[in-house]
């Protein structure tokens, strides 16, 4: 018996690094689960696709819409899509800020809209949005991307108030530098990829880059029944990088 027998699950940017290894783990827990990407080409086996960018409210409702009808309801919302933004206040033009934005942060509230009608019909429902330790920890030269997570924890606890009383619970995860595809483009664009990846990790607290599926675990945590009385608030998952 797996926890998450019988459910059913929308996970965005679940074609690859975190949002792959979270579609992995609620399989393995027994759940139906559609992945919603701009890129569903090559999906695992078993899981259903739903193409949609989540800056097109049109596109979201239409793919929300197709896997709700093919996983015959929906349990579980993992808001997982998300781009990264480099440098500070003064290195992004508005149209940068607003492109961000519009993907981090209006995305979520797009494809949770879209998906509330179904949650409403579920007994066990449960929202998990992926933040980020930058949302936190000050880093430098992330003033957008911060920004970005930032209102990300902001839009947890607002719709988890929101929505407490229907019984649908709202949490966050929140990565330190995880081992991602992502990150795998960043170091590839330094003269010295694995020089980079040495020093990258050894400026986590814990001297490595976390994995993608230790934020797996973390987020099927706060989606199943053992999160109960958990609400409004995010794990992070980031090596100490916070905490330390
Ligand atoms: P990734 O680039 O490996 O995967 C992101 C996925 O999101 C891709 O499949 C991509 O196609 C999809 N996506 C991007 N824009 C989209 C859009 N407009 N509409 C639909 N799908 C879209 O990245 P990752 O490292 O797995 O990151 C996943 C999430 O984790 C992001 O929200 C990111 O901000 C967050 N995060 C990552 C790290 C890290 O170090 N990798 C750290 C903290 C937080």
């Amino acid at each position: 018996m797996g926890e998450f027998d019988g459910r059913k699950a929308l996970v965005t940017g679940g074609a690859s690094g975190i949002g792959a290894a979270i579609a992995a783990r609620l399989t393995a827990g027994g759940a139906t689960v559609a992945v919603l990407d701009v890129n569903v080409d090559g999906l695992p086996e078993g899981l259903v696709g739903v193409r949609a960018d989540v800056t097109d409210d049109a596109s979201v409702r239409a793919a929300v819409a197709s896997a709700v009808d093919q996983l015959g309801g929906l349990d579980l919302v993992i808001n997982n899509a998300g781009i990264g933004a480099q440098g500070g206040v003064e290195d992004n033009d508005d149209a940068e800020w607003h492109r961000v934005l519009d993907v981090n942060v209006v995305g979520m509230v797009r494809v949770t809209r879209a998906a509330l009608p179904a949650l409403r019909q579920s007994d066990a429902a449960a929202i998990v949005n992926t933040s980020s330790i930058a949302a936190t920890a000050g880093l430098p030269q992330r003033a957008l991307y911060s920004a970005s997570k930032g209102a990300v924890l902001s839009l947890t606890q607002a719709m988890a108030a929101d929505l407490i009383d229907e019984h649908i619970r709202v949490n966050a995860v929140n990565p330190g530098t995880a081992d991602t595809p992502w990150v795998g483009r960043l170091l590839d664009k330094a003269p010295d990829p694995a020089a980079e990846r040495a020093a990258l990790e050894a400026r986590q607290p814990h001297g490595r880059l976390v994995a993608a599926d230790e934020v797996a675990q973390a987020v099927c945590y706060l989606a199943s029944p053992a999160a109960g009385s958990t609400t409004g608030t995010s794990i992070a998952v980031d090596g100490g990088m916070q905490g330390l």
